[in-house]
């Protein structure tokens, strides 16, 4: 660092010109520490302003994420309690099909379609009970 004789020497010798400005300028900045210190002073509380601002934001980004995370949860609750809700009622209209077909055995108990014939034209029209005992039997393969 340059001393302040130097410093006192360069503004003697170019007195009146730029660079005996700036020396001058320069050894009344040492002189005036303190306005030094009030500059670093107001920067650092700039700084912490700063560091305020962004926590305040980070903050109210974490109660956001917190408030659409209980909404979440709440909206589980409610899908949870309706499929609970939906699953007795399958359940129990699955026993109900069960009851209402009653023993069934294809092809004599076939009343729709008569007998099945075996022949691709004539076995189109498919049984109601056939077709309700092939849609259980599918549920029963998804469990
Ligand atoms: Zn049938």
């Amino acid at each position: 660092m340059i001393s302040d004789e130097d410093i006192k020497y360069f503004a003697s010798v170019h007195a009146g010109g730029a660079i005996g400005e700036m020396a001058t300028e320069l050894l009344q900045l040492r002189e005036d520490k303190t306005d030094i210190e009030y500059i670093r002073a107001d920067i650092h509380d700039a700084e912490i302003d700063v560091l305020k601002a962004d926590l305040a934001a980070s903050i109210a980004v974490r109660e956001e994420m917190q408030l659409g995370g209980n909404r979440m949860a709440e909206s589980l609750r409610f899908a949870r309690a309706e499929t609970d809700a939906l699953k007795a009622e399958n359940a129990n209209l699955e026993f109900l099909l069960q009851h209402v077909i009653g023993d069934h055995c294809a092809p004599n108990d076939c009343y729709a379609t008569g007998p099945l014939t075996g022949n691709p034209i004539a076995d189109l029209v498919s049984c109601p009970s056939c077709a309700a005992l092939d849609y259980l039997a599918s549920k029963e393969g998804h469990r």
